[in-house]
């Protein structure tokens, strides 16, 4: 029989049978966080992948870390040192962004549905504004008038087509993000009437992608695009932000993506539009690529309880801090997150088992008929690939339980 399997989960080494986070047996780190659940991210883990996109990518590609995947202050003033700039979506992440020191042209500000304040606050920050839809537009105009500065915008284009194979599509067809391709034309002539800086296009076509040729396939597009749009536009070409969709593998039958074809035929793009456009900076925005594999959900085995013939391992944690693993963020089958007993890493995994959270719902699974070693109350599980969308993403205050705590290593 051939059960598709997890990618090996082989960025966390494991010494006498217990898994190591930063050189920390998992059990001592537990006791250095005092509590369980937590969050654990590996700060090696994290340049390791910085790393990885440097060696891949053209050398004039920015690289930037988008904030929504993991705002921890710690872990994002990490990133602030190591990458070319940060992308926002909310008040609370520009202040973050703002304050590690980076320079405010290397913030963008995108989302829709920013209010006036946002508005106000991106633009006396003098980041750049991803501007995404004709009302934004106007309003940031009166604001900008009103504060007397100039903002510093790049039109968000919802683009004529998609990122094949995405996890999450965000661009393509009817969307609430950016402006249609169709629309932009008209927009340019707006720009150029308003007291705003146009410094280029924010084009993000898709996310969680696995698949290096749809990528290219995406970026080429995306470029092609661009060009075609700059030809109406008020000024040269300076600012080009083509996205990200770079994934990480979580379910079984899933690999890790291979970035090295991605940034091979990205560089022969790069050059045609930089000579068409000499001054223009093109940005790449990750999240999960940069910081998923990084990071790991540790709780503790409550209870082990047979049902009906079924191993349940009950949890303190669950979906309450971890929801893209219990299956209830955007997926449609439910499907495993890689797990482990971490502090049982040599052991047989020879028990079928469920593996559970306190929650009263049917919802709050961790794992559903995973083969793990025999384990019981005390022992630690680990979900693997959880250093994005992990606490920030889940809905912390449902049932009242204590919030994870979260740790740099
Ligand atoms: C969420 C988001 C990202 C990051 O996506 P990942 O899948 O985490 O890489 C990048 N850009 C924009 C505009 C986003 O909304």
């Amino acid at each position: 029989m051939n059960t598709p399997r997890h990618a090996p989960m082989d960025r966390f080494p494991v010494a006498g049978g217990e898994l190591q986070v930063g050189g920390v047996p998992l059990r001592a780190l537990a006791e250095r966080v005092g509590r369980t659940p937590f969050y654990a991210y590996d700060r090696r883990v994290i340049d390791e992948q910085v790393a990885l996109l440097r060696r891949c990518l053209p050398e004039a590609v920015r690289l930037h870390y988008a904030i929504k995947a993991n705002p921890l202050p710690a872990l994002v003033r990490h990133l602030a040192g190591r990458v070319d700039g940060l992308d926002v979506a909310s008040l609370a992440e520009l202040h973050l962004a703002l304050d590690t020191g980076l320079p405010a042209p290397a913030i963008s500000f995108a989302g829709p549905g920013k209010t006036d304040e946002e508005l106000a606050a991106a633009t006396r920050g003098g980041v750049i504004l991803n501007v995404e839809s004709a009302g934004e537009l106007e309003r940031l105009a009166t604001i900008g008038e009103r504060l007397g500065e100039r903002p510093r915008v790049a039109l968000r284009v919802n683009p004529d087509f998609e990122l094949r194979g995405s996890g999450m599509k965000m661009g393509g067809g009817a969307r609430p993000f950016g402006i249609d391709a169709e629309q932009v034309p008209a927009l340019l002539r707006r720009v150029a009437a308003l007291d705003m800086e146009w410094l280029g296009f924010h084009i993000f076509s898709g996310s969680q992608n696995l698949g290096a040729e749809a990528i290219a396939e995406a970026q080429r597009l995306t470029l092609e695009l661009a060009r075609r749009l700059a030809s109406d536009a008020p000024a040269p070409l300076r600012w080009l932000n083509i996205g990200g969709g770079l994934g990480i593998p979580y379910f079984p039958g899933e690999s890790r993506l291979d970035p090295v074809p991605i940034g091979e035929r990205l560089g022969e793009r790069l050059s045609a539009l930089q000579q068409a456009h000499p001054d223009v900076e093109v940005v790449m925005e990750l999240g999960r690529f940069l910081v998923g594999e990084a990071g790991i959900y540790v709780c503790k085995v409550i209870d082990r309880k047979v049902s009906r013939g079924e191993v349940f391992l009950v949890t303190n944690g669950g979906m309450h801090h971890h929801l893209a693993a219990s299956g209830n963020l955007g997926q449609v089958v439910r499907r495993n997150f890689p797990v482990a007993v971490g502090n049982r890493m040599d052991q047989p995994v020879d028990t079928e088992c469920h593996v559970v959270g306190p929650l009263c719902t049917p919802l709050d699974i961790l794992a559903s008929k995973v083969r793990l070693p025999a384990a019981g109350p005390g022992d630690l599980i680990v979900v693997f690939q959880s250093g994005a969308y992990g606490l920030s993403a889940s809905p912390t205050g449902f049932l009242g339980h204590p919030v994870a705590a979260e740790i740099l290593v």
